[in-house]
């Protein structure tokens, strides 16, 4: 690409819009080419905000969440016995996927479970201390919500590259793991109870370097009641 070239696509591409008006909470679904659709955010992008600011919501949620619903639908365009499987249900079968498209399948369809659970375990109400049952099970495990903090924060900030922290639930058991990409923990036969996106499209723009603040700032919208609905189904 020539400096010419690369200039233009500089201005035309996304950087000059952030002042730019936006309809808030109205990410567009255009009509499914695949068996999946990107799910729509549960509250407005500047929800958030300041922990999560708008601009990040949109380009994570329309841009990259999509890229993983859409490359997913490509990858089964041939294959209509794959399709018929919910995204969780293939990626506990990639066995049966043509080793062509396994890792094109596990990183995109991982990508659409991780990001459809991640939006819906943040709430512009949330925050706080854990409540419920999970508090207990924090407690118990771990000692206090604070000892907990401490741990995942440390799973989430030591996590080399891109990749996820998680909150897991196992034969009965809770705990912390972190994964790398976008391997889901279900992939471990985990259920995700909370999880932290640590790739940088998820906090380049507000945070930058800054990987420590922005989990900082994550834990002022975590949704505990989301958090115990997934206990209860573990
Ligand atoms: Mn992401």
């Amino acid at each position: 690409m020539g400096l010419g070239t690369m200039a233009a696509a500089f201005v035309g591409g996304p950087w000059l819009n952030r002042g730019m008006a936006q309809a808030p909470g109205t990410p567009t679904a255009p009509a499914p080419t695949g068996p999946y659709t990107l799910p729509p955010l549960p509250y407005p992008y500047e929800a958030l905000e300041p922990n999560i600011d708008t601009w990040t919501m949109q380009i994570h949620h329309d841009k990259h969440h999509k890229a993983y619903v859409d490359n997913a639908n490509k990858l089964l365009v041939d294959h209509p016995e794959l399709s018929k499987m919910s995204p969780e249900e293939l990626l506990k079968n990639l066995d049966k996927a043509p080793e062509a498209i396994r890792t094109g399948l596990r990183n995109n369809v991982g990508g659409h479970v991780n990001h459809s659970l991640f939006w819906l375990m943040m709430s512009p109400k949330g925050g706080g201390k854990p409540t419920g049952k999970i508090a207990a099970a924090i407690d118990k495990k771990f000692g206090s919500f604070e000892q907990f903090q401490t741990k995942f924060n440390e799973a989430a900030t030591k996590r080399f590259g891109s990749g996820w922290a998680w909150l897991v639930a196992k034969d009965g058991e809770i705990e912390i793991v972190s994964t790398p990409n976008q391997d889901p923990p279900l992939l471990e036969g985990q259920r995700a109870l909370l999880g932290l996106d640590v790739w940088e499209h998820a906090y380049y723009l507000k945070y930058q370097n800054r990987r420590a603040d922005y989990i900082t700032a994550w834990w002022n919208v975590i949704d505990w009641d989301f958090v115990n609905e997934q206990l209860a189904k573990a």
